[in-house]
């Protein structure tokens, strides 16, 4: 069996939270100095692991085993948000690397490859770099891509990085048994069960809609309570209808957001003759997404009838839930099961992962550790080093199990 090493695990862990130290978190954006410094000095450590390390063309990197037997695929993303955590992305990648090492040190034919998927947290676009390692991503994406806080052309940040001109890397799937992501859970799940490991079996579809009440603009001191016809607040009566609502068709882990409310013209003296919403909602099961999708319309039509504003709902975007592999779901089972016997559980992910994109073209799993307070795209995410150490055994244990084939 292979076993990791805790202190070049947790020295690598702490090494990257010097690129970009932000309070106790970091503060890495794609392609910002700190960025670039820290894939270089990973592709370096992938190296010194044996690796054949290449960044390409958008900033990905990919360390590729010597290994002549079977292999697996494992990464995550070097990126932060903004002022935000250490390990969100982070724990994935040193994972990976941690997990090539130990089998490789543990003999036989078979390796681990590490990817690096660039800009996971979105400050360019929407996983540019797991949709281009897959080939979902065309050249005029990145013409198009710009920072969505400065402005600044991806192109032009490729290019300053060096990157510019190189070929991008295409997964070869043929090569791989699977792929395996570790990450920490970004909820409260685990350690509020006192768990510590999570085996992911979905991650969740995401469906957004925008909601849009008209109603009548008026003046606010003249128009008497019965006349007036204020579209904010049957946007607030149908938002709370939802909530009555809902509970009694979701899921255990169904969770539904309204992200922002505008109301127009917005004044204090004017009564608003339009209000919008944009609402999303997020379950692994696409059952209860249908479910909840009918009773969404089925609600503003309830409302339009009754009076006295019109209510449409409008689809932004629906995604599918990406179901992850039953035989490597099955194998971290048994790797957990082994250093934290019935301290482990499965469960679907709440948030989006480079594993969905990867699970279109390979066998995929996930791996969680508990996060702490449940807290996370905030700088003081943590996890303790016991679980940190407890998890790369796990997840290094899970992929040599599903090796053996
Ligand atoms: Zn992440």
């Amino acid at each position: 069996m292979p076993a990791i090493k805790p202190n070049r695990l947790l020295g690598d862990l702490y090494k990257l939270r010097t690129f970009g130290t932000y309070k106790t978190g970091v503060h890495r954006p794609t392609f910002s100095p700190e960025d670039i410094t820290a894939r270089q000095w990973f592709a370096g450590r992938l190296t010194e692991a044996g690796l054949v390390a290449t960044v390409d063309g958008i900033g990905n990197i990919l360390g590729k085993s010597p290994a002549t037997g079977r292999k697996m695929l494992s990464g995550s993303h070097l990126e932060s948000q903004n002022q935000a955590g250490w390990l969100d992305g982070a724990l994935g990648c040193i994972y990976a690397l941690e997990a090539a090492r130990a089998i490789h040190e543990a003999g036989g034919d078979n390796g681990v490859d590490v990817v690096v998927f660039v800009d996971e947290e979105g400050h360019y676009g929407s996983f540019l770099g797991s949709k281009s390692f897959t080939g979902l991503l065309q050249e005029d994406e990145i013409d198009n891509a710009r920072n969505r806080y400065d402005g600044t052309p991806m192109r032009d940040a490729l290019a300053r990085a060096g990157y510019a001109g190189r070929p991008r890397l295409q997964i070869e799937p043929e090569r791989y048994a699977g792929f395996f992501e570790a990450h920490i859970e970004q909820g409260d799940t685990l350690e509020s069960e006192k768990l510590r490991i999570g085996v992911v079996t979905a991650i969740v579809a995401i469906w957004q809609y925008g909601i849009t009440v008209t109603g009548e603009q008026n003046h606010a001191g003249t128009t008497s309570m019965m006349r007036r016809r204020d579209a904010g607040l049957e946007l607030v009566r149908l938002l709370s209808a939802i909530d009555k609502r809902f509970p009694e068709l979701d899921g255990p882990r169904t969770v539904w957001t309204t992200g922002r409310i505008g109301l127009e013209p917005g004044s204090h003296s004017i009564i608003p003759g339009r209000a919008e919403a944009l609402f999303q909602l997020r379950d692994a099961d696409p059952a209860v997404l249908d479910r909840l999708h009918a009773e969404l319309f089925k609600l503003a039509d309830d409302a339009t009838r009754a009076g006295p504003c019109k209510i449409e709902v409008n689809v932004i975007s629906q995604s599918t839930p990406a179901l992850m592999d039953e035989w490597l779901m099955t194998a971290l089972d048994t790797a957990a099961e082994r250093y934290a016997p019935g301290r482990h559980i499965r469960m679907p992910s709440g948030a989006g992962h480079d594993a969905q994109w990867l699970a279109r073209k390979l066998p995929a799993a996930m791996m969680f550790v508990p996060s702490i307070g449940g807290i996370s795209h905030h700088w003081s995410e943590n996890t303790s080093d016991e679980d940190l150490v407890l998890g790369a055994q796990v997840f290094t244990d899970g992929i040599a199990e599903a090796l053996k084939g």
